[in-house]
């Protein structure tokens, strides 16, 4: 449940609703959201039902929620989040393409990329500096140096970045030169991570776990919005699935159940889902067409040498290829009737 205090409300009337929340043995968080304060309510709030909140001075609203996450909730907010990074809208009816390597390798195949993947037609340049690897002896990124990189390619084609964060030691670092920092799927649920990035204000692209309930990736996404941080974009990536001739398994009904449960808007990213190049970009139109807000795909312009993902990496001619078909599409799609 969520309590709107209204603008008016005095430190006795906020007394008044905390007591009555305490009493029913209901815990309670003071958040802020879009200019307001509002209580985050849970525990056993069936017990609530027969005060009459919404009457008392001091509350604008009471909002009934019917999942444990409650600021990404559509019933908490019905219009559609757009996130502004770097310049680039994502949400709200646009198709953001975002390409780059996996991992920045170098400063002359950063460029290269960056270049194909501007004059492709991209709107943001990705590229992993902190790489999440499974096994400890796997290339596992150039880090700081990876990040400075990168934010001298962006300077270069114009294109806003995004790249991954592992440790809550490193946002601060990562904040001065990405225009958005993904948490990756292993770190769905590292919560201290949410937190400091949901602390950061920056935008944030918050994959899916590997093995997450769309709810358990809902509430990851409110562990940043509980921090005051509204710009959160989620991405779908593939679960794990039973079958190897994929990498993972992409849930494209993800789509419209996030679209139904939630204002945040929702990106694909087709590589790592089929880790395999030849099923890219057919599973990058099918995300378009499911009214997906875009998709993020790896691009390397020599794969057979790239140091990370090099089996799905599309060279940047397929890489054009693709976002012209993606641009067609989403005017179809789009223009057809808006996304709800
Ligand atoms: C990535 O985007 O490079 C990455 C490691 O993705 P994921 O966390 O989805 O595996
Ligand atoms: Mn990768």
């Amino acid at each position: 449940m969520l309590i709107v205090l209204a603008s008016d409300c005095t430190p006795g009337d906020r007394q008044r609703v905390v007591a009555a929340v305490e009493e029913a043995g209901c815990t309670w968080t003071p958040l802020q959201a879009g200019g307001r304060t509002l209580l985050a309510v849970s525990g056993a709030v069936e017990r609530l039902r027969e005060v009459p909140l919404r009457r008392w001075p001091g509350v604008k609203k009471v909002i009934a929620l019917s999942d444990a996450y409650m600021l990404a909730s559509r019933e908490h907010q019905a219009e559609p989040t757009v996130v502004n990074v770097g310049g680039v809208k994502v949400g709200g009816g646009g198709f953001v393409i975002v390409g780059g390597p996996c991992a920045v390798e170098d400063e002359a195949s950063l460029r290269a990329i960056g270049e194909a993947v501007k004059s492709a037609g991209a709107d943001l340049l990705r590229g992993g500096a902190y790489k999440p690897r499974t096994s400890p002896y796997a290339f596992r990124g150039l880090g700081l140096e990876g990040l400075k990189l990168l934010r001298q390619v962006s300077q270069e084609t114009g294109l806003p970045t995004v790249s991954e964060v592992t440790d809550p030691r490193h946002v601060e670092a990562c904040v001065g030169l990405v225009d958005m920092l993904q948490i990756g799927t292993r770190n769905m649920s590292n919560f201290d991570l949410l937190v400091e990035v949901g602390k950061s204000g920056h935008p944030v692209l918050l994959k899916r776990g590997q093995a997450a309930t769309i709810s358990e990736w809902l509430l990851a996404a409110e562990y940043v919005l509980a921090q005051g941080n509204p710009h959160v974009v989620l991405c779908e990536r593939g679960v794990r699935g039973f079958d190897p001739a994929t990498r993972n398994l992409l849930d494209l009904s993800a789509v419209p159940v996030v679209r139904a449960r939630t204002h945040l808007p929702i990106l694909v990213d087709p590589s790592h889902a089929t880790g395999h190049v030849g099923y890219v970009p057919s599973m990058a139109r099918a995300a378009c067409a499911a009214g997906a807000d875009g998709v993020m795909v790896e691009v390397h312009t020599h794969p057979a040498a790239a140091l990370c993902d090099a089996e799905q990496a599309l060279l940047p001619e397929a890489f054009t290829d693709l976002v012209e078909d993606l641009r067609l599409l989403a005017k179809v799609t789009r223009s057809a009737r808006p996304v709800r």
